[in-house]
């Protein structure tokens, strides 16, 4: 063995405490890190020739990269849609690594069987019946584009074909309706062959995100054949909902794959207060939830359900000698775009466990009380303007005055050592954006933002 790895070995234990002391750092100065850091990074290097073993790699990795790292687990952190990581969804994933599990067989089976239970609480936690099937996947792109797949292969289903053998040629040209999908949309839509072009994009309700229903069922009656709705249950700019109901409903008259984009969205479920929000979501054909947002547990995660498990099979099935038979219930090898895959589910169910419904309501309740005290000191204050009521955890806002993407730029720049928000644009109007999903954020986070925010203008 390779000397500095043999000596590694012979250390392990002291190594992974020195380790761990390197990440409990990390974490104790969360609160206080400048969320965009100014360090530099560190000029590229050849590639080491021989080793400096565990003991230099960490030591060269706290000098010169750690420092360069953002705050993007902390508090203040409100660009994107970004969740931090509970205790307990850090200690999951730390074990994920070291038990280094290919959860995708049968043949070794303990993984996939603790992400089926993992699968079941998420499933009640989201108000999804028993009829819906999940998987693990990387993140919610991934999770719109599984959804897409199994829909895409639902509209070979309606033509008397398979779109998985026989192409999509045999299929012919797909068409995707929606509102406001987001970006990920799109590019599921490119990497599976059907086109962005096939995205037909349907008119949102007056001073809204949310689509016309109205508009959908003419979009519809004019697609004259078996489409694909996206609904959106959380627009990014100004979560706006989907009447995932009123969609449904049309169901009875026009024949389409419903996909839901719940990303954030779902977690409105567990609050009584904004639970009427996705009020519908279980009559979906696929729902996309990410993990990594608002369950704060690390990247990569999140899930995809669908209640046609037998057409995601069709064309996620991985033949193979050594893999058995489909089954009833099926390896998740053929379910995911994944063959070999980390034991995904761990850091879910331990933040599930450890926190369980109540937990991750208080961390949800918590970050609308947030955005919600932002929203109102936006409101008060004449050189913003507040571009959309705050209906969950995202105050979507701009400058009252020549809000140009320049100035808000600078904006975000001034405020950057405290507090980062994204810039977006809506309906024309270049503006910022806040979204809060961190488990740590607080009044006293709130209080700093504000304070941040003024000084910047
Ligand atoms: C974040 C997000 C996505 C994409 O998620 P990733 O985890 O970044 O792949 C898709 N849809 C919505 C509504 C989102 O907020």
């Amino acid at each position: 063995m390779y000397r500095r790895l043999a000596d590694d070995l012979a250390n392990l234990p002291a190594l992974l405490d020195d380790t761990h002391r390197t990440a409990v750092g990390f974490l104790a100065g969360l609160a206080d890190r400048p969320v965009l850091s100014a360090a530099r990074i560190p000029d590229p290097t050849p590639l080491p020739a021989e080793g400096a073993g565990l003991a230099g790699a960490l030591a060269d990795f706290t000098a010169h990269w750690e420092p360069t790292l953002s705050g993007s687990a902390g508090p203040r952190y409100l660009g994107f849609v970004t969740g931090g990581v509970t205790p307990a969804g850090v200690a999951g994933d730390w074990i994920t690594a070291a038990v280094d599990q290919n959860s995708n067989s049968a043949l070794d089976g303990s993984g996939q069987d603790l992400e089926r239970h993992t699968l079941g609480w998420l499933r009640e936690l989201f108000g999804l019946s028993d009829a819906h099937q999940g998987a693990f996947v990387s993140g919610a792109t991934m999770s719109n584009t599984v959804g897409l797949a199994v829909a895409r292969e639902w509209l070979g289903e309606r033509a008397g074909i398979s779109v998985a053998e026989d192409g999509l040629a045999a299929l012919g040209l797909v068409r995707v309706l929606s509102g406001r999908p987001h970006s990920s949309i799109a590019k599921g839509m490119a990497m599976l062959g059907m086109g962005r072009k096939s995205l037909t994009t349907v008119a949102t309700l007056p001073g809204r995100e949310a689509v016309d229903v109205a508009a959908l069922e003419t979009a519809l009656a004019a697609a004259g054949g078996p489409c694909i709705v996206v609904a959106n249950a959380g627009t990014v700019n100004t979560v706006d909902f989907d009447d995932l109901r009123a969609i449904a409903a049309l169901k009875d008259r026009y024949d389409f794959w419903l996909h839901v984009d719940a990303a954030f969205g779902a977690f409105a479920a567990l609050t009584a207060e904004h639970a009427h929000l996705v009020a519908g979501l279980d009559a979906a054909d696929s729902v996309c939830v990410d993990l990594h947002k608002w369950l704060n547990v690390p990247y990569d995660s999140a899930v995809q359900f669908t209640r046609r498990r037998d057409l995601q099979t069709d064309v996620f099935r991985n033949a193979a000698a050594y893999l058995g038979p489909l089954g009833d219930e099926p390896d998740f090898v053929h379910l995911t775009p994944e063959n070999s895959r980390r034991l995904r589910a761990l850091a879910a169910w331990f933040t599930l466990r450890a926190y369980g419904r109540a937990g991750h309501a208080d961390i949800v309740e918590r970050d609308i009380a947030a955005a919600r005290a932002l929203g109102e000191a936006v409101a008060a204050e004449p050189a913003l303007r507040l571009l959309a009521p705050v209906r969950l955890n995202v105050v979507c806002f701009t400058l009252a005055d020549e809000p140009t993407a320049e100035r808000l730029a600078a904006l975000v720049e001034r405020a950057s050592d405290e507090a980062l928000f994204t810039p977006t644009v809506l309906d024309g109007v270049p503006a910022l954006r806040a979204a809060f999903s961190n488990w740590r954020t607080g009044q006293e986070d709130v209080a700093r933002i504000i304070a941040a925010l003024r000084k910047a203008l």
